[in-house]
């Protein structure tokens, strides 16, 4: 790593933590030639694909902010919209994604929301497919509906 006061590349790391639980690493480094320190950061870089096939930095925040337009007028508690966007930050990051679609992202919400509120479920699908793909929003509510018969089959 070059320095950045004097561009030499004769540095050495002085200390390095784990942070956020392990997912980023924080090194300090000093600049053997002028003898400056700096910080460098080291961490997971997911690309979302989204519909358009733009690629963007994925950004728990914007499915935080994705679900609370989708239950402004609801009472979905926040920290169960928070509790998903972390969940599905870490599912990702266990299973080594780099690229993950915008619309995996919206199946992941979605099977997250089905576990914890069918209501809740039933409106972010709504919102989610926006009615202008009518046949996939069929398909994945009766993908849900065969799975909850299924469970009701094993009680
Ligand atoms: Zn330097």
């Amino acid at each position: 790593m070059r320095c950045p006061f004097c561009g030499s590349d004769n540095t050495s790391v002085i200390d390095s933590r784990e942070i956020e639980n392990g997912y980023v690493i924080r090194r300090r480094r000093i600049c053997e030639q002028c003898k400056r320190r700096f910080t460098t950061y080291e961490k997971f870089e997911i690309f979302v694909i989204k519909r358009d096939g733009r690629e963007e930095l994925f950004d728990k925040r914007k499915i935080i902010i994705g679900l609370k337009n989708a239950f402004k007028k609801s009472t979905f508690p926040s920290d169960k919209i928070n509790q998903i966007a972390d969940r599905i930050e870490n599912d990702l990051k266990t299973e080594g994604l780099t690229r993950v679609s915008s619309s995996e992202i919206g199946k992941r919400i979605l099977n997250y929301l089905k576990e914890i509120d069918e209501v809740a479920y039933v409106r972010f699908a709504s919102v989610y497919f926006d009615f202008r793909n009518i046949e996939e929003f069929k398909k994945v509510f009766h993908e849900f509906t065969k799975k909850t018969r299924k469970k009701e089959k094993k009680v």
